[in-house]
């Protein structure tokens, strides 16, 4: 009887159980990492293919734990979705945004922006803090333009009115709409016509394989191709090497974002790139 306590739970493996655990005391930690200042924010340019020049940036959140050192969000962000958290650290990322990109807007370029991923979460949330938060933009002078809110296409394949109104909220203020990982969900593009979207991102598992006449190629051809006849900018993700960015550029491709140009850095070494000479 004394073992039966211990017996009930030999159905879950070790590994689960340790992860399990592990997911809580993430948790918990991520708690007292927004008011401990252990989030940061990096950039990564958004370069303008024809031209290599930028005026966008993606914000990527990073978590500097204390003891686990870089948490990658891959690993945090579904805790925070889970847990509510992320409602708190969206504000925080949207914020922070703003801060930076007004700095670029002034001393880099007039049109800079900065691109804000959103959970479906946070995006289809309805309260007070977006309201705010475009409040916070309108008393910094700041146009909705400065800023670029990147969505996936699993919102809108079940787009409710949350996520219609969002959008309309957002076009009403100026801010642009992107579709980050493009090509990867089931792709239906008829809400390409239905919903007002800026910016296609092709996901990064289209430009890794990019070579002259392969399926990858054809594939984001077509993808350009269509995003352009639609009125959409085409970014690449993942531009890893100058050969992948030459074929984006030949295909007509907009703007790049990867290692090849820079990693997302923390925002003043960012500073410090937009204000070093540009390399030719
Ligand atoms: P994502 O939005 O697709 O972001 C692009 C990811 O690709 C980033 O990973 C970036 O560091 C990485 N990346 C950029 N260039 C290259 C490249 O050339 N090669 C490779 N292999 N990777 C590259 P990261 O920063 O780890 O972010 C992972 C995901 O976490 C993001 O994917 C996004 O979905 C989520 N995320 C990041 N920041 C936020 C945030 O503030 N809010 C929310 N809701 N999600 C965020
Ligand atoms: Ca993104
Ligand atoms: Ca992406
Ligand atoms: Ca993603």
């Amino acid at each position: 009887a004394k073992g039966g306590g211990r017996n009930r739970f030999s159905y879950f493996t070790p590994t689960l159980q340790v992860a399990a655990l592990n997911r809580m005391r993430l948790t918990n930690d991520l708690r007292g990492a927004l008011k401990g200042g252990q989030l940061a924010l990096y950039f990564q340019p958004i370069v303008h293919l024809r031209t290599g020049r930028i005026h966008k940036a993606e914000a990527l959140i990073r978590w500097n734990h204390p003891q686990r050192g870089m948490v990658s969000p891959l690993e945090f962000i579904p805790l925070a979705e889970a847990s509510g958290l992320i409602i708190d650290i969206g504000a925080w990322v949207l914020r922070e945004s703003v801060q930076w990109v007004r700095r670029w807007r002034r001393e880099h370029h007039p049109e800079f922006q900065v691109s804000v991923n959103q959970s479906p979460l946070e995006f289809q949330r309805e309260d007070g803090s977006y309201q705010a938060w475009l409040g916070e933009l309108q008393a910094l002078d700041l146009p909705g333009q400065s800023v670029v809110v990147e969505i996936t296409e699993g919102l809108l394949l079940d787009a409710n009115s949350a996520v219609s109104n969002k959008l309309l909220q957002l076009r009403d203020a100026g801010i642009q709409v992107a579709l980050d990982d493009f090509g990867t969900g089931y792709s239906s593009l008829s809400y390409l016509k239905k919903f007002d979207i800026d910016y296609l991102k092709i996901d990064r598992s289209f430009t890794r394989n990019l070579a002259p006449d392969s399926s990858d190629m054809a594939l984001s051809d077509a993808i350009i191709v269509m995003a352009h006849k639609l009125g959409l900018r085409v970014i690449a993700e993942g531009v890893e090497t100058a050969e992948q960015r030459d074929l984006l550029a030949a295909a007509g491709c907009d703007y790049g974002q990867g290692y090849l140009f820079a990693p997302p850095m923390p925002a003043e070494q960012f500073d410090a790139l937009l204000k070093a000479p540009v390399q030719e």
